[in-house]
């Protein structure tokens, strides 16, 4: 049997593009055994011109201290014209090398789970001559930028209705279309992993309300002032704070005298099994750790969302039936205090809505797509 090869373009801005890569990669190796030799490129950092490729290492900086004017580019760019207006420099910085390092890699399959390489990533494998499939994995659960849709590629794959119409509405054709639902880790949706189980492994106390708080693969917010409010406040809980990639946070936060018991961790890839140990999560409006929660049945509490691709999140944790926004350390504190009492059965409601709400197969269903894609060829 040959083994077939997938390549992913993908890139370390934030922690989605690639969990959702990394899901399915998991996906395929776990249906269809030995028959997948799968590469995630970070095509920022592997083919861009300066300064591109440091997108990784700025994009924590620039969310942070220019998040306005990320909400503004977001919209401002977010029509045909405009992305025609920028296309030609992002075209110079990134699709030379990336042509090349195509080559090199000779794949069978090429998938996207970034939207800036999507017009780029299929521009640069026709240019080489080659005529295998693309597909586009839509990280963005709502307000999905243009840049994500590109009516030359084979299949569009994403993860909710309402990003089906946006895809529609920028010139996506219904048959190349499918709605799967976020790509989230298997592991996430594996009720064998019971919430002791989990505690007991990672230290945790076994009886306490624990509350997980986290701001995506680079540990975005103000999650330093949030969980020293909710350490003034006492509340009978522990915390597990995950700082990501954010190394001064963590050092801040290992820093500090706590009340009550915290635990400080930096980026983790066992994020299931954080999630599976806690009963509420604190989180930044990010599409993977929202589906990912929804797999784990977590209530949610959003403390911000980036202007722009979130905006939409935030709308759906609330009309869901969830979880709520609040965007401030008192607030946050002031709702948990609620959530927790013990006469309210908040967390159980929204707790059973999330369940509901969860795509925990997406990933399987999504490799399936892709298998069948390239079975078909
Ligand atoms: N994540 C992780 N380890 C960490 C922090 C985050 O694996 O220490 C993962 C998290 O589980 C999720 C992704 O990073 O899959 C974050 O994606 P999201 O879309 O929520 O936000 P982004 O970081 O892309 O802005």
């Amino acid at each position: 049997m040959t083994v077939r090869r997938i390549l992913f373009l993908m890139s370390d801005t934030g922690g989605g593009h690639r969990s959702a890569a990394e899901a399915i990669t998991a996906a395929l190796a776990r249906q269809y055994p030995n028959r997948y030799a799968v590469t995630l490129l970070d095509v920022f950092k592997r083919a861009a011109l300066f300064p591109l490729n440091y997108a990784p290492e700025t994009y924590l900086p620039f969310t942070t201290y220019f998040e306005w004017l990320w909400g503004l580019g977001f919209h401002i760019l977010n029509n045909r014209v405009a992305t025609r207006l920028v296309s030609p420099y992002l075209y110079v910085s990134i699709v030379p090398r990336l042509r090349a390092l195509l080559r090199e890699a000779q794949p069978d399959l090429v998938v996207s789970t970034h939207p800036i390489f999507v017009a780029l990533g299929y521009s640069a494998l026709r240019q080489i001559g080659s005529r295998v499939p693309f597909v586009t994995v839509v990280t963005d659960l709502f307000d999905a930028h243009c840049f994500w849709f590109d009516p030359r590629v084979d299949l569009c794959i994403v993860p909710t209705e309402g990003a089906y119409r946006v895809a529609q509405r920028f010139g996506m054709p219904k048959e190349k279309l499918r709605v799967v639902g976020q790509p989230v880790a298997l592991q996430f949706a594996d009720s064998r992993i019971t919430q002791r189980d989990a505690r007991h492994k990672l230290g945790l106390d076994l009886e306490r309300t624990t509350v997980l708080l986290v701001g995506g693969g680079e540990g975005m917010g103000p999650l330093y002032d949030i969980a020293r409010a909710i350490d003034a406040a006492c509340l009978p809980i522990q915390l597990v704070v995950i700082a990501g990639r954010n190394k001064k946070l963590r050092e801040r936060l290992n820093a500090t005298q706590w009340h009550i018991p915290v635990h400080i961790q930096g980026f983790v890839t066992n994020m299931p099994e954080w999630m599976r140990a806690s009963n509420v999560i604190i989180t930044k409006a990010g599409p993977g750790t929202i589906c990912e929660a929804l797999t784990c049945g977590l209530p949610i509490l959003l403390s911000g969302y980036l202007p722009g691709q979130e905006t939409g999140n935030v709308t759906f944790v609330e009309q869901s039936g969830v979880g709520v926004l609040q965007r401030t350390p008192d607030a946050i504190v002031r709702t948990l205090r609620e959530w927790l009492a013990p006469d309210n059965d908040i967390l159980a409601r929204y707790a059973a809505r999330a369940r509901e709400l969860a795509r925990p197969r997406a990933a399987l269903d999504i490799a399936t797509i892709l298998h069948n894609l390239l079975e078909e060829r």
